[in-house]
């Protein structure tokens, strides 16, 4: 883990939040690696569940709702942890997670508490009650209190369902493990809507699809284990729940959740609201209120997942190295173009003239002319470059049958091929 936790500050994919003031709990900044490597696995991700599908529709909800909306949810009477607090250091500690006295100072603990996770904030000018809301805690509430609008604008029929990617809030106890338990945090969430004697087969489509697009995302797939969360255990509306647990640095905890989650959310915000939010099974019936199938992911445990599966320590060509073996759909960088000499006119030209024409192409290009080649792969190699292309001599015609093709250099295996520079983007195609 602190080699991850490392290399992510080193190379600039992951930063403590706010770390010139001394840093702020629970909150991480991704940097310029960390930036595209997050919005690629959204973009996989709403590529996989909205675009590629005819049954679902997008949306992009405010973060600040109307308090209502938490009410009828259950958040703002049961969204809470217990909480227990040392009499001797006052530090705070998740019940659940502690036994008996502070693991910091072993004093004694104080009563258990509730204590509600949602940030409170306030709306307006005026102070009060009635200018209360919440970061929201989950972005679920935005697609629910969006299934009217999407179902007047686009008359779709069951089973159909709505995804949202955005951020989300929870004043965590105990933030901890990087990335791993954040305050402030990205989900991504799709309330697929079915007929109550339907949710089954849907439930097992969405099994597998929670599956495949990890798959797709390059987690390791014997590290992710299904727990079926027992009836106990689960909360009181959901008639199944699956928690998809990933075999983290720091033990096997929950990476994303599929849940049944019955008719509970519509009836309850058609009860906080007043409005009507069902739908007919089938033309000429009466409407009903659907039932819905929540799969939900975390954006940043699945770039901890895909981190943590993609740390590779090995050697090549005699040499240790570490690398990041992401997939290249998941690289943050595509290619990196290098000119094999920094004080060669001619050959930096040429190299400047493949970056361009590449970087039109497939925008997450790296240009790098620092150092020798060697250290110029490990380079690429520490960030998941998949490959590296060097223009020589040869690219400009030293070898006539060579003229205009450059070097590539495959990341996990070092084998280098000569390629065309025409054919290169199809070459480099993810
Ligand atoms: P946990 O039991 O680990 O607190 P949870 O069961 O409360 O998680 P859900 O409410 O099911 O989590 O949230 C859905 C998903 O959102 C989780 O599977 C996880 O990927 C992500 N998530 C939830 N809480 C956090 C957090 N504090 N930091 C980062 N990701 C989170």
């Amino acid at each position: 883990m602190e080699k991850i936790i490392s290399l992510s500050k080193r190379r600039g994919f992951i930063y403590q939040g706010s770390e010139i003031y001394g840093g702020l709990a629970g909150t991480w900044d991704y940097g310029p690696l960390g930036v595209e490597l997050k919005n690629n696995v959204k973009q996989l991700w709403w590529r996989m569940f909205v675009q590629e599908r005819e049954d679902m529709y997008g949306v992009d909800a405010a973060i600040l709702m109307h308090p209502e909306v938490w009410k009828a949810s259950g958040h703002v009477d049961g969204f809470q942890d217990p909480l227990v607090e040392c009499r001797k250091c006052k530090r705070r500690f998740r019940a659940d997670q502690v036994e008996g006295q502070c693991p910091e100072c072993e004093g004694a603990f104080g009563e258990v508490r509730q204590f509600n996770m949602m940030f409170k904030t306030q709306v307006g000018a005026t102070e009060g009650e009635g200018s209360i809301s919440y970061l929201r805690p989950e972005t679920a509430g935005g697609i629910f209190t969006n299934f009217k609008n999407v179902v007047d604008s686009f008359h779709p029929k069951l089973p159909f369902g709505i995804a949202q990617i955005g951020k989300a809030f929870r004043n965590e106890i105990a933030p901890r493990d990087f990335i791993f338990r954040v305050r402030e945090m990205e989900q991504m969430e799709v309330e697929y809507f079915v007929s109550p004697s339907k949710w089954e087969e849907a439930f097992d489509a969405w099994r597998e699809a929670v599956h495949e697009f990890n798959r797709a995302a390059g987690i390791s797939e014997s590290s992710v284990s299904e727990l079926e969360v027992a009836e106990g255990d689960r909360a009181h509306y959901s008639q199944r729940t699956i928690d998809f647990e990933f075999e983290f640095p720091f033990g096997r905890k929950e990476l994303c959740g599929l849940a049944y989650r019955t008719d509970f959310d519509l009836s309850a915000h058609e009860r906080g609201s007043g409005a009507t939010l069902r739908i007919a099974e089938e033309e000429g019936k009466e409407p009903i209120v659907p039932h819905v199938i929540e799969p939900s992911f975390g954006v940043d445990r699945t770039v901890l997942a895909i981190l943590t599966s993609a740390y590779t320590e090995d050697e090549l060509g005699g040499e240790s190295r570490v690398y990041l073996k992401f997939n290249k759909a998941i690289a943050p960088v595509k290619a990196a173009v290098f000119p094999l000499l920094k004080n060669k006119p001619e050959l930096v030209a040429k190299a400047r003239e493949v970056y361009s024409l590449l970087k039109k192409r497939i925008p997450q290009i790296m240009w790098d002319d620092n150092g020798n080649i060697g250290k110029r792969y490990r380079r690429q190699d520490e960030i998941g470059t998949p490959y590296c292309i060097t223009i020589d001599f040869d690219t400009l015609g030293e070898k006539p049958d060579l003229t205009d093709t450059v070097t590539v250099r495959d990341r996990d295996t070092g084998e280098q091929k000569r390629v065309p520079i025409a054919e290169l983007v199809s070459y480099l195609a993810v």
